[in-house]
């Protein structure tokens, strides 16, 4: 809210948005979507509670506030996990090219976690999930921040929020398989899982999974201007991208789907653990990361081709 208020107010001063570098209190804003999305009152976002429900209405909210449209009908994709009534949280920013706007980067994270159903210690039951995946949840949100201010994109841009992640990748599964029935020209799905706290020795910012799958890596690297995403061999070993909600849109459109962390539990001692709160988190770190992400996304967005593609088997 502070934000909009101030860019209302600057465009009175008859000041372009665009004055106002849309980055310029990520930290802070990073620091406040976390911060609730991980906070006790939501009781760890088990998919069908409650506290999953106040979850994707305050991610709607934000959306509205940004003007990013429902993609659908409404923002809710819903679906059913046996008898648990779900939802997907989907928006979208038209791009603003006549023909590169009908191809779509699809940007996404879960916003599910665990709830209640993890290990009590002294009393805490909760799994708050900050890093998993509030953090991915928030840097989809700073994005969608960055390109409802800036209007950059020539593509079009799709925000998806998935539920039932934690149940077997349920929400990206439903997701994937209606918009590849309603043949969407999908360029690239960029998912984000687990950006709250830096890697140790290492040499990137955050890792890709699937990295020999694809050149997205090298072409977010080469529009980065540098390093920024590497290889990691945890992920490598433990086919990271399998285990995210970037695989079940791979298996339906077999175009670069992949998904950018900067855990591979090396780093992180809270992994479906009551205390993966808030205050564990490294603001200055996600925040860095967007920021240097946004423009890499916004150079996606504008070639005249498709240069992420497939490596050949
Ligand atoms: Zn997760």
């Amino acid at each position: 809210m502070k934000r909009l208020i101030v860019l209302v107010a600057l465009s009175f001063l008859g000041c372009k948005t665009q004055d106002v570098k849309p980055t310029e209190s990520y930290s802070e804003q990073a620091d406040s979507y976390v911060s609730f999305l991980a906070s006790d009152k939501l009781e760890g976002r088990d998919s069908g509670s409650e506290g999953i429900h106040q979850a994707a209405s305050y991610i709607e909210d934000h959306f509205r506030e940004l003007k990013v449209k429902p993609f659908f009908e409404t923002y809710r994709d819903s679906f059913k996990i046996r008898e648990i009534d779900a939802y997907n949280v989907v928006g979208w920013l038209e791009g603003n090219h006549p023909e590169l706007k009908k191809e779509v980067i699809l940007i996404g994270a879960h916003y599910d976690h665990i709830g209640l159903r993890t290990k009590p210690i002294a009393g805490d039951s909760i799994g708050n999930g900050a890093n998993d995946n509030a953090t991915g949840t928030a840097g989809v949100m700073l994005l969608a921040d960055y390109f409802a201010i800036t209007k950059t994109n020539k593509r079009s841009l799709v925000f998806a929020l998935f539920s039932g992640e934690e149940m077997g990748l349920r929400g990206s599964k439903h997701l994937s398989s209606r918009l590849k029935a309603q043949n969407m020209d999908l360029y690239t799905m960029i998912n984000f899982e687990m950006i709250g706290v830096p890697l140790n020795d290492r040499d990137y910012a955050a890792f890709v999974s699937g990295y020999d799958l694809s050149n997205l890596a090298d072409k977010m690297n080469e529009y980065a201007g540098k390093k920024l995403i590497g290889r990691s061999d945890v992920a490598v070993q433990y086919e990271l991208f399998k285990r995210s909600d970037n695989y079940p849109f791979y298996l339906e459109f077999k175009v670069p789907c992949q998904t950018i962390s900067s855990c591979d539990l090396s780093n992180y001692d809270f992994y479906h653990h009551v205390d993966d709160e808030s205050n564990k988190q490294d603001y200055n770190h996600l925040s860095e990361l967007i920021k240097s992400i946004a423009p890499v996304i916004e150079t996606m967005s504008q070639t005249d081709s498709k240069e992420i593609q497939l490596k050949n088997e």
